[in-house]
């Protein structure tokens, strides 16, 4: 099967031809119709610090995806051939604490589907059935596709209540553009993005978004006044892993408001403490998504009119998947899909 390959520590990927993975008896084997490229995908791809840490090639890359089953391990009685499944991209080892709790998102022993096991961005790839999403009539195959960062969205975006509250987004990549969507659909009076490019400034308001803020040219603050804010924000989303706008955040934040940090910081964020302290905040981190509560509410929610179609920009065949990974790592994009049955 052809299979995008990182061959060997360094820069790029290969399109090569791979043997099939080998079916465990509690797999299924699925035939991959549509993936989404994450930024993880970007950084194994360029090899940087975290990828040349953690990346032991030859490695197949790519955890966002949806696919058909086409065989079943001996010890699978309820997934079929035919079933249209995305896969959870973490494997969690099922017998810690949290894991046997059912909190197995809290996974400790976690290994990550196209970083630490061979993924996705292949004609088949096989996972656990404990993995596996069965999909459910209906859903479109390209939002199946992207289950998984979705997943992170509305993790992040159901962290704290949103109803009625003022909300702050940092960051309107693919997921804090799905973010957006979510929050404007479970009910929040107001959201402001912010964000440095102005396409996805834009795109933020596609998706619900009041406001869209560049941070370079604006503070947090002076949206307040045109928005009846008095305070701040009640809750904020941090989806940029950028030290400036977490301290942005923190200072726009009301007294009793709270943060859910997804973005991931390159390096270390010095804080003064006090800020959170005497506002009384809540940080809490997000890491994945729940299994499969977070898998449930997407489905509903899409069900119910959440459309987050706009976040999906650029699509290619696999083949062309050196244009698809420099769409999406130049910033005028929003998720990159990548279609693997032409
Ligand atoms: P992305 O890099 O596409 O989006 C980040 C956005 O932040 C960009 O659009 C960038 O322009 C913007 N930004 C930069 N500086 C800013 C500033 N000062 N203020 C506001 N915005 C600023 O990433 P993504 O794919 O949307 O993912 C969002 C974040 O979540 C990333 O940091 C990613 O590593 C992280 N992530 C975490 C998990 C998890 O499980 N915790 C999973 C997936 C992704
Ligand atoms: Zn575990």
């Amino acid at each position: 099967m052809l299979a995008l390959v990182k061959p060997r520590p360094g820069p790029g990927l290969v399109l090569q031809d791979v043997p099939e993975p080998v079916l465990g008896i509690n797999d299924v084997l699925i035939r991959v119709h549509k993936t989404g490229i994450c930024g993880t995908d970007l950084h194994i791809d360029a090899w940087d610090a975290w990828a040349a840490r953690t990346i032991h090639p030859p490695r197949i890359v790519g955890h966002e995806f949806v696919g058909e089953i086409v065989e079943v391990g001996s010890n699978v009685a309820d997934f079929h051939p035919g079933d249209l499944v995305s896969g959870e991209g973490h494997v969690v080892c099922g017998r810690c604490r949290h894991c046997l709790a059912g909190r197995r998102h809290l996974c400790a022993n976690t290994i990550g589907l196209g970083v630490e096991r061979d993924g996705a961005f292949a004609e088949l790839v096989a996972l656990p059935i404990t993995n596996i999403w069965h999909h459910w009539p209906g859903i479109d195959e390209e939002i199946a596709a992207i289950f998984d960062p979705f997943g992170n969205a509305v993790h992040t975006a159901l962290a704290f209540p949103v109803l009625g509250e003022d909300v702050l987004i940092s960051g309107a990549g693919p997921t804090g553009l799905m973010a957006t969507a979510v929050v404007r659909h479970a009910g929040a009076r107001h959201i402001v993005v912010n964000e440095p490019n102005a396409y996805r400034r834009d795109l933020a308001m596609r998706m619900g978004a009041t406001v869209a803020v560049d941070p370079l040219e604006r503070d947090l603050r002076q949206t307040f006044e045109g928005l009846d804010m008095v305070e701040g924000f009640d809750v904020a989303l941090e989806m940029s892993g950028n030290a400036a706008a977490l301290k942005a955040a923190i200072g726009a934040m009301a007294h009793g408001g709270a943060i859910a940090l997804l973005g991931i910081p390159v390096g270390e964020i010095a804080l003064d403490v006090n800020d959170i302290v005497f506002k009384s905040l809540t940080l809490r981190g997000i890491y994945g998504r729940e299994m499969y509560e977070t898998w449930y509410k997407m489905t509903v929610m899409l069900q119910s009119g959440l459309d987050i179609r706009p976040a999906i920009t650029h699509r290619f065949e696999f083949r062309d998947f050196e244009a698809a990974f420099a769409a999406a790592r130049q910033g005028d994009s929003g998720k990159v899909i990548m279609d693997w049955t032409t």
